[in-house]
């Protein structure tokens, strides 16, 4: 019996688990009480965990050894891992010497750890010379690091859980928080329980279960939170709420902002949000701490937000404006007030911070300036990074469709199912020349398309780091060895690197040094060359090593070299808060303001689609179901795909709950049973986002079969972040 400290491999509240083992098996999985996430605490998914990974899953869903799958057939014939990464570091290499290397496309994830999405950025952008490597968290978190940067100057959430004990308003956008974190939503019901004044307000079209236990539901139309937060910052200058002190100490741009806002006035909110007038000053008089009469409370206020403003055509702004009422309020930099991004997936963080995004270098360094870019060559000791912009993950499916991108590396996510526009994704996926898809799982929708499959390690067998929510980076640590021949992900990339330098660059030292072959050393290798990179920057981890957080547990960054030698056995402590002093990440020291204007969904109801789609979670399962599909007792809470609609439009369409239904967009259709739920408001409808064909088949607008409820969403995306509007499409929905 031996039990193992490690982290929950679901969400971006980062919880620790304890991993009990009895030599060969996961005996069981309990919530580490030393971990400052959770304190102990597991939700449905984490304490199930141990469940996900017997030797039936093993020998039901895993991929177990290289495949070669001649004609894109079948499971294919299996390989050696030689044969396997030579015939790989080939065909890459001839691709790209034909064709240039933007030729080449990698698609990583919000799932892989921090030394795994590193040793890829350092392949792709330092040795191959393309940008072109993004990851699942373009579609989960780019809109919040383009929120924060725009106005805050570097993508840093501010705040800290321990806030959700300190706030008095609680406001809650684009978020059920309830369903999608809910270790952490236990700590808001624990905050309120103990704090009965403490205020809560829901931003939500739906009424999910988070909104359902709110003080004040505003349940918006889809898309219209920029006018929300605008109308709110109308009301407060009306009203004479503002810090005017704050703003003047530390802003600029206040005055821009309040000409954008002069027209959003309560009745104009009233109409395009579909909310009463009340309820907006309401929320606006708890959002600016003021009591009944207007006068101040000193109440402090902290936003909680994920992908309902991120998911969308205009995620940046929506994520600006929620940081603007921040900053007009002097909400921010203290106990229990700030702009607190939710994190989707468990590492999304840890991918920015080695500049994981094909806009991003290593340390929140910009591809676009050319001094980053010579700092991060300078790093990795190769001529230059390239230029070039690399394309993002809409951009990168619609070049490999069109042509342009002709081999695929895949890891660690499942493009054929999350990504929007899924009749793009599938002749993307047809068109190129050669796809790898490196992966945990043999049963994704994306393995179908592979011509190399590649058996990775997961969870319980990786050893590495991943940074939560709250800037808090976690060891993670493997409890039993690789099943099969199944390679961590960083030594698949190290590797594949070292055949590529062979043809690169023959004769000069390697720039992939880790150790493969003992994979703690390597990946503290990799750490430690990634905490270098961070030396000076906003996020400075200099003062963290391993041995660090095994002696300390959990820290936050930054967490720079101490000056002077910290006093025997005491703890080395990152920052809980960020911009306590008021002084801001950029060349003044100021926030700045961001003069944003509400712009509408990217494809609004019409007679032809007059219902607005919305997705979103599920409780119990997680992204396209490879890990908690493979548990029986995870579809208790809901088992089979269903959408929902309002009553009254069954009643008028003449449906009746429980028909099978045809839901369809410009794009594609599935099929599926209606539900009557009165969490959607009429013209609404709701398909959560995990089911894949074996569950929800889908067809597109052709014919060809599509995986989920992306046969259906657009490919439209923000201009600012690049993330698509997953979130919202408009359909119609009629009998079949
Ligand atoms: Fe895992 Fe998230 Fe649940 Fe915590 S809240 S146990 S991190 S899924």
């Amino acid at each position: 019996m031996a039990t193992t400290r490690s982290t929950c491999p679901y969400c971006g509240v980062g919880c620790g688990v304890l991993i009990d083992t009895d030599g060969a098996h996961i005996t069981g999985v309990r919530g580490d009480p030393e971990h400052p996430a959770n304190h102990g605490r597991l939700c449905t998914k984490g304490s199930t965990l141990h469940l996900t990974a017997t030797p039936a899953v093993l020998q039901q869903a895993r991929l177990l050894q290289p495949r070669w799958r001649a004609g894109r057939q079948g499971p294919g014939t299996p390989l050696a891992w030689d044969a396997a990464l030579d015939q790989a570091a080939t065909r890459l290499a001839d691709i790209a010497q034909a064709h240039g290397p933007d030729a080449l496309g990698f698609y990583v994830s919000g799932q892989l750890l921090t030394e795994d999405y590193y040793v890829f950025n350092k392949l792709a952008k330092g040795l191959l010379g393309t940008n072109n490597i993004d990851t699942n968290s373009r579609l989960c978190m780019s809109s919040a690091v383009a929120g924060y940067k725009a106005t805050l100057g570097a993508d840093a959430p501010p705040a800290c859980y321990e806030d959700v004990d300190h706030a008095d308003c609680l406001f809650i956008a684009g978020s059920n928080t309830a369903w999608a974190h809910p270790v952490l939503y236990r700590r808001i019901e624990q905050a309120r329980a103990a704090r009965p004044g403490q205020r809560m307000v829901v931003v939500d079209p739906r009424r999910t279960d988070t909104a359902e236990q709110a003080d004040l539901h505003l349940a918006i139309q889809p898309g219209t939170d920029v006018m929300l937060f605008n109308g709110m910052l109308h009301l407060m200058l009306w009203e004479g709420w503002t810090d005017n002190a704050y703003i003047a100490a530390h802003t600029t741009g206040f005055d821009a902002l309040k000409a954008r806002v002069r027209d959003c006035t309560p009745a104009e909110v009233a109409r395009v949000c579909g909310i009463a007038e009340a309820d907006l000053l309401t929320a606006t008089r708890w959002f600016a701490g003021r009591d009944a009469d207007g006068q101040p409370t000193g109440g402090r206020t902290l936003s909680l937000y994920c992908q309902g403003l991120n998911q969308s055509s205009s995620g940046t702004d929506k994520n600006a404006a929620l940081i603007n009422l921040h900053l007009a309020t002097g909400q921010i930099g203290r106990p229990g007030a700030g702009p607190f991004s939710l994190t989707g997936q468990p590492n999304a963080m840890g991918g920015r911070e080695v500049g994981g995004l094909a806009n991003l270098l290593s340390a929140h360094r910009d591809l676009a300036n050319p001094d980053h870019r010579a700092e991060v060559a300078a790093f990795w000791g190769v001529p230059s990074v390239p230029a070039t912009p690399g394309k993002t993950a809409v951009e990168l499916f619609e070049a490999a469709a069109d042509g342009a991108v002709r081999a695929l590396w895949i890891a660690c996510t499942n493009p054929a199912q999350s990504m929007p526009d899924q009749a793009t994704v599938r002749r993307a996926l047809e068109r190129a020349e050669f796809v790898v898809v490196q992966e945990a799982f043999g049963t994704t929708a994306t393995a179908r398309y592979a011509d190399l499959l590649l058996p990775a390690t997961t969870w319980a067998e990786k050893t590495g780091t991943v940074t939560n929510s709250e800037r808090r980076i976690s060891r993670v640590r493997p409890a039993l060895p690789a099943p099969g021949e199944a390679r961590h992900d960083w030594v698949i990339a190290t590797q594949l690197a070292q055949r590529l330098e062979a043809r690169l660059r023959p004769g000069l030292p390697t720039l992939f040094p880790y150790d493969t072959a003992n994979a703690d050393a390597g990946a503290e290798a990799i750490w430690n060359e990634h905490r270098e990179t961070t030396r000076g920057r906003d996020l400075d981890i200099t003062g963290l090593s391993w041995a660090t957080l095994d002696r300390h547990g959990p820290q936050q960054w930054p967490c720079p070299e101490p000056t002077s030698p910290a006093p025997a056995g005491q703890p080395v402590v990152g920052a809980a808060r960020l911009y306590t002093d008021g002084v801001f990440p950029t060349s003044d020291g100021r926030a700045r303001f961001a003069a944003v204007a509400w712009r509408p969904v990217a494809e609004p109801r019409s007679a032809r689609y007059p219902f607005s789609l919305t997705t979103g979670r599920l409780r119990d399962q997680w992204h396209g179901m490879s890990r908690t599909g493979t548990l029986g007792r995870l579809f208790a809470h809901v088992p089979e795909p269903c959408v929902q609609v309002h009553p009254q439009d069954l009643e008028r369409r003449r449906l009746h709950d429980g028909q099978l239904v045809q839901v369809r967009s410009a794009r594609g259709s599935v099929v599926l049973p209606v539900q009557a739920s009165t969490s959607v408001a009429p013209t609404q409808a709701f398909i959560a986002m995990h089911w894949g064909s074996e569950y929800l088949g889908g067809r597109s607008a052709d014919g060809q079969p599509l995986a989920g409820v992306n046969a259906l969403t657009p490919p439209a995306f923000c201009p600012g972040s690049k993330q698509p509007e997953l979130k919202h499409t408009a359909v119609r929905i009629d009998p079949v």
